[in-house]
C-alpha cells in the first residue's frame, strides 16, 4: 500500500491539469507592497515557520492568515503551508500530532496556539475520482508549491507569507485582486464550483466578510448551479454553515445568499422563512445579535442559533397540527422532529446540538405559566438562560406580547418573597383570557413591530399540559 502510495506521489508529474491555469510563476512582493510585518503574526505561526525553515523545508503562512492581514483584518487562525511531509513535521515538533484519513495534517501546538500545517498538495488531474457531477471525492495527492496556489479557491487565498523573509509569494494576483476589492476564482468557476459547490458559499461568505465584489464570472455561475450543493455531504454543509453564521458578517451573507439564489439548497427551509414577514424579522433580529456577539468576542451557540432560523417553521408545523386538533404539547413535540428531520437530510445537525434546539423550543409555551412551582423550575433548568433570551426575541420580533419577556425579567431579578408576590394565581383558562386582552393593545416597545399577531394566544390558550421534563437527554451548556 505504500508502495502504491509513493508510487501516485511521484507519478503525479506525469499527469496534465485538466483545466487549472497553468503552473504560474509566483511574484515575490516586498513589505511595501504587501504591508505585513512580521510582529503582526502569531508568535506561534511564526516559530512553526522558523523551525521548519531550520529543518530545510519551505514553510509559509497561507491562505486566509494573509489575506486577512493584507486587508487590515486580525486573522482568527493561521494555517502554514510546506514541502515537508507529515511525518517531517511530526518529527520536528514535540507537541503535534498527525490528524486526517484521506489528506493528512499536522495539528502543531504552539503555547495556546493550534497551527494547522499542510504539505502542499498537488493539482487535480484525468486521475482524481469524481463523482458523476464532478464533484472531488479524493483529493490526497502532494504537490510544488505552485500546484498548491493552483488548487485554492479564490486569488486572495493562494497568498503565501514568509515571515522570516517578509516577503508575500503571490501566485494569482491575489495582492492587486485584494486592493481593487474583487474576489476572483483561480481557473474557470464553473468548472471549480463543480469541483467543489462549496465554493459558491464560500464565495458568498468571504464577499461579506471582506467587503469584495464578486467577480462577475464567479457571480454568475451561481444560480444555475446553487442545486449542485445538494450533492454536498451534510456533514461539510453543516461545517460550512456554521462558518458563514459565526463569521461575524451573517446578516450580510445571509442576504447576499437570498440574492444569489444560494439559500434553496443550503437550509431547504430558509427560503420560507424569509418569505414570512414575522419569520424574517426573527432571523434578521437573530442574526443581527449573533453579528454583535462574535464581533464582541463572546461565545455563540450553534443550538440558539438553528433553534432561531427554524423557529418560525415549527411554529407553522404545530399551528397546523393543533388546527387538526391534535392536542398540543404533544403536537409541538411532533412539529419539532419533523422541521428538524427535514434539516437534517441537508445539514447534518449532530444529535447533541438538536437536543439543545428541542429544548429551547420546548420551554417556549413553558414560559406562558407563571402560576405554582413552575417558573422556579424553569430557573434552574440549565437551558433557562437560552430559553429566556430566546422568549426575548419573539417578544422583540412582535410574535409574542412583550408582557411575558417583562414578566420573566422581573421574576428573575427579584428574590424571596418579591419574587412569590409576582406569581399570578393559578386559575387557568381564565387567566389567558385576560392575557389575550393585553395582547392587543402592547407593543412592547422594545422593538416590537406592533404586528398585531395572535400567535401567543394560539399557543397559551392551548396550553394546558405541561411537559413532566425538556425533552432530548442533552446536556446542557453550550
Ligand atoms: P476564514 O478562515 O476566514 O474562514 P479561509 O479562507 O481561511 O477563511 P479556511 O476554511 O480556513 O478558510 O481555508 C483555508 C484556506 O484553504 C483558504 O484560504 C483557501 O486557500 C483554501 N481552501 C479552503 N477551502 C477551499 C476550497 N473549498 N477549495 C479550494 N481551496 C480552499
Ligand atoms: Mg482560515
Amino acid at each position: 500500500m505504500l508502495r502504491k502510495f509513493i508510487h501516485r506521489v511521484f507519478k503525479r508529474g506525469e499527469h496534465k491539469p485538466l483545466h487549472l491555469p497553468g503552473k504560474a510563476d509566483a511574484t515575490v512582493l516586498p513589505v511595501a507592497q504587501h504591508g505585513i510585518h512580521r510582529e503582526q503574526v502569531s508568535s506561534g505561526a511564526r516559530r512553526t515557520c522558523e523551525t521548519l525553515q531550520q529543518g530545510g523545508f519551505k514553510a509559509y503562512i497561507v491562505g486566509g492568515a494573509v489575506r486577512d492581514l493584507i486587508a487590515g483584518i486580525h486573522p482568527k487562525d493561521y494555517d502554514v503551508a510546506t514541502n515537508a511531509t507529515p511525518d517531517q513535521v511530526r518529527n520536528l515538533f514535540r507537541r503535534s500530532r498527525i490528524i486526517g484519513r484521506r489528506f493528512q495534517i499536522v495539528h502543531v501546538m504552539q503555547g495556546g496556539e493550534t497551527l494547522e500545517v499542510s504539505t502542499f498538495r498537488g493539482a487535480h488531474t484525468e486521475e482524481t475520482l469524481k463523482d458523476e457531477h464532478g464533484r472531488v471525492l479524493r483529493d490526497n495527492v502532494w504537490g510544488s508549491m505552485s500546484d498548491d496556489a493552483a488548487r485554492r479557491d479564490f486569488t486572495v487565498n493562494a497568498l503565501y507569507y514568509d515571515p522570516s523573509a517578509e516577503t508575500v509569494h503571490d501566485y494569482h494576483h491575489g495582492v492587486a485582486d485584494l486592493k481593487q476589492k474583487v474576489l476572483r476564482m483561480i481557473g474557470e468557476p464553473k468548472a471549480r464550483y463543480r469541483e467543489d459547490p462549496v465554493r459558491m458559499l464560500r464565495a458568498v461568505r468571504l464577499s461579506a466578510k471582506l467587503n469584495l465584489e464578486l467577480d462577475p464570472a464567479v457571480r454568475e455561475p451561481i444560480r444555475a448551479m446553487a442545486s449542485l450543493i445538494e450533492n454536498v455531504p451534510p456533514a461539510r454543509l453543516f461545517d460550512e454553515m456554521l462558518k458563514l453564521l459565526f463569521s461575524g458578517h451573517a446578516v450580510e451573507c445571509v442576504k447576499r445568499l437570498r440574492d444569489d439564489g444560494l439559500h434553496h439548497g443550503v437550509l431547504p427551509l430558509l427560503d420560507v422563512i424569509l418569505e414570512q414577514p414575522m419569520g424574517e424579522k426573527f432571523v434578521m433580529l437573530a442574526l443581527e445579535s449573533t453579528d454583535q456577539r462574535v464581533r464582541e468576542g463572546k461565545a455563540v451557540s450553534p443550538s440558539y442559533l438553528f433553534a432561531t432560523l427554524l423557529w418560525h417553521e415549527v411554529l407553522a408545523n404545530w399551528e397546523a397540527r393543533k388546527t387538526r386538533g391534535e392536542v398540543a404539547i404533544p403536537a409541538l413535540y411532533e412539529a419539532m422532529d419533523e422541521v428538524l428531520d427535514l434539516q437534517a437530510e441537508k445539514l447534518a445537525i449532530t444529535r447533541r446540538i438538536a437536543g439543545d434546539i428541542k429544548e429551547i423550543w420546548a420551554l417556549q409555551p413553558r414560559f406562558e405559566k407563571r402560576a405554582g412551582k413552575t417558573p422556579y423550575r424553569l430557573l434552574e433548568l440549565p437551558r433557562f438562560r437560552a430559553g429566556y433570551d430566546f422568549l426575548c426575541l419573539r417578544a422583540q420580533s412582535g410574535e409574542i406580547d412583550d408582557d411575558i419577556a417583562q414578566w420573566w425579567e422581573r421574576f428573575q431579578e427579584a428574590d424571596g418573597p418579591a419574587r412569590e408576590a409576582l406569581l399570578v394565581p393559578d386559575s387557568g383558562p381564565r387567566k389567558r383570557r385576560r392575557r389575550r386582552r393585553s395582547n392587543s393593545k402592547s407593543d412592547g416597545g422594545s422593538g416590537g413591530n406592533g404586528g398585531g399577531n395572535d400567535r401567543q394566544d394560539a399557543h397559551g390558550s392551548t396550553d394546558k399540559e405541561e411537559p413532566a421534563s425538556t425533552p432530548g437527554d442533552a446536556p446542557g451548556g453550550e
